[in-house]
């Protein structure tokens, strides 16, 4: 229901060397095959394979090809000494490497057997003209990198970063630079989710704190609303002072749903706003970054144009210390270990949702199905939290 409401919001052209972790939006065509001309893949001597015998035998050697240098045609029974990456001549069709061969007196001695063709790179042979392999939605990594400057691709269009507003509600909360009073705490989840949607593709902008009072409420989360997605933390339980979805309500935001059958993350709510996708996160710090990786940074990243925006599941197998059975699907913070050829998940520790603890040094969650009691050595799925 999320990424349904979650469409990418716009593009923009950016030079390559800013265009590292961008999301691809128009997917950039092959003009000049690559590698644009038949070239050795070995340091040795071209030839062609009809002129030495089956048995082996010995050629006369013309100037080499280095890289870098356009060769003239071979004559018939030569060989060129070549360099890798240098353009096989005309009237060559096969490398042997210089491991393979005796190069003396203005001579190569080579085995026989030859296949024709060895060593040799055809044009194209890495990337034929057409479609290039990079498809929209893909964020650019170093390999997309190399595509795109070795095709020419200088101007890029990729999706633009998504405005997202993040606001943090809480009479008891302070910003983390100020001390805080009795019965205060500092606001420990406009940083972890800032940093976590930040790197999920999203420019972010930070409301700050509202107090939980409607007054306060309603202005923050109207500035809020100015953005292409709103996420908030706390209030959005069931207490005397959780506003959060009321306030939401009356600034127009049409609520799609309250309460998710997740632990943590029971009191999660969802609504839009004239287009705009609204996530109340519970305000505990590990419901927050939990529900946060399950369902507000795959908002993100749709809006922020991933063509693959929803946690990925991979099984793993259960090492000890798991926690009891819930009567809700439990996402338990493990941390993973490779053994041997399968990859073991253990928790984290104590996972209740208060714990920052929790969540230190965890690399996934695993998504425990209700009533299940988890044995050491079966299988659960896990979806990595880099
Ligand atoms: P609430 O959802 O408002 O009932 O808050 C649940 C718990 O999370 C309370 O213990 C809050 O003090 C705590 N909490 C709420 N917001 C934050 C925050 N931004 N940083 C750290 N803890 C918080
Ligand atoms: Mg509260």
């Amino acid at each position: 229901m999320v990424l349904a409401a979650c469409r990418p919001v716009g593009t923009e052209r950016v030079g390559l060397a800013d265009a590292a972790g961008r999301v691809l939006a128009v997917a950039p065509e092959v003009t000049t095959p690559l590698p644009p001309f038949a070239n050795s893949a070995m340091d040795g001597f071209a030839l062609r394979a009809s002129d030495v015998p089956a048995g082996g035998g010995r050629l006369p050697l013309d100037p080499g090809v280095l890289a870098g240098t356009d060769p003239p045609r071979l004559r018939p029974g030569f060989a060129v000494p070549i360099a890798t990456g240098g353009p096989i001549p005309d009237g060559a069709d096969t490398v042997i490497p210089i491991e393979n061969a005796a190069r003396a007196d203005g001579y190569v001695t080579l085995p026989g057997g030859l296949a024709p063709g060895a060593h040799v790179r055809l044009a194209g042979s890495d990337l034929p003209p057409g479609p290039s392999p990079l498809t929209v939605g893909l964020p650019l990594d170093p390999a997309a990198g190399a595509v795109l400057a070795a095709i020419g691709a200088i101007e890029i269009e990729v999706y633009r970063h998504p405005v997202v507003t993040i606001l943090a509600t809480g009479s008891e909360l302070v910003p983390p630079h100020v001390t805080p009073g009795p019965a205060q705490i500092r606001d420990a989840n406009s940083t972890a989710l800032g940093w976590a949607h930040t790197r999920a593709g999203a420019a972010l902008r930070q409301v700050g704190i509202a107090t939980d009072d409607t007054q306060t409420l309603r202005r923050l989360l109207e500035d809020a609303l100015r953005a292409d997605l709103v996420i908030t933390c706390a209030g959005v339980s069931v207490g005397e002072r959780d506003l959060v979805r009321t306030t939401l309500a009356d600034l127009g935001v049409e609520p799609r749903f309250w309460g998710i059958d997740l632990k943590p993350g029971k009191p999660v709510a969802f609504g839009i706003a004239d287009g705009i996708p609204v996530i109340a996160l519970p305000g505990n710090p590990a419901s927050a970054l939990v529900c946060s990786t399950l369902i507000a940074e795959p908002a993100t990243r749709a809006r922020a144009g991933w063509s693959v925006p929803a946690p990925q599941w991979e099984p793993a197998i259960a090492g000890d210390d798991w926690p009891a059975a819930e009567g809700r699907v439990h996402a338990v913070r493990c941390r993973l270990k490779a053994d041997g050829s399968s990859l073991v998940a253990s928790p984290t520790g104590d996972q209740r949702s208060h714990r920052i603890g929790s969540m230190v040094g965890a690399d996934a969650l695993a998504l425990i199905e209700p009533e299940r009691h988890v044995a050491p050595g079966s299988s659960v799925r896990i979806t990595r939290t880099p």
